[in-house]
């Protein structure tokens, strides 16, 4: 088992989580998503986490192929500034876990990268912080894409009993 702590104060700022073999697949239905809060089931169980191998939050950087443009970040939706389609070039191995185990994290004053319809897109860079005050994760639960919390692999370390 794995807890998740806060770089800065030695914080655990997750339960301890077990991890998953494999990221599991989104299967985006539009009937599963929260009639109040429009959000997907979570992409990780309760209890459990996994590593992200792709890249994911910022810099983003112009994509290649305008014409055929893929996901900003993993399992997100196609992401288009002023300059054309953009493509993370961020952290590989962000830990992927439920927004709900990670439930003492709060939003960066002013909401800072939580721009979003009915909730944080997440693709704008870290936007949850640990009560210390540090920005440790981002969350991305809108009412497109998937609903998930991937803590930064800098700003957060792993303890494993
Ligand atoms: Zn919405
Ligand atoms: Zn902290």
């Amino acid at each position: 088992m794995t807890v998740f702590l806060c770089s800065k104060y030695d914080t655990a700022i997750t339960p301890e989580l077990a991890e998953l073999a494999a990221i599991p697949d989104v299967f985006d239905d539009e009937r599963d998503r929260d009639k109040k809060t429009r959000r997907a089931p979570s992409t990780v169980p309760r209890g459990h986490y996994v590593i992200d191998p792709e890249p994911w939050g910022p810099p983003y950087v112009m994509q290649h192929d305008q014409d055929d443009p893929k996901p900003a970040q993993s399992r997100g939706p196609l992401v288009c500034r002023e300059e054309g389609f953009v493509i993370s070039a961020g952290s590989r191995q962000t830990v992927l876990l439920h927004p709900d185990d990670a439930a003492g994290l709060q939003p960066l004053p002013n909401w800072e990268n939580s721009n979003g319809c009915c909730g944080p897109t997440g693709d704008e860079g870290l936007n949850r912080a640990c009560p210390c005050g540090a920005p440790v994760a981002t969350l991305a639960a809108d009412c497109f894409g998937p609903c998930e919390l991937h803590l930064d692999p800098v700003r957060t370390y792993a303890l494993s009993q």
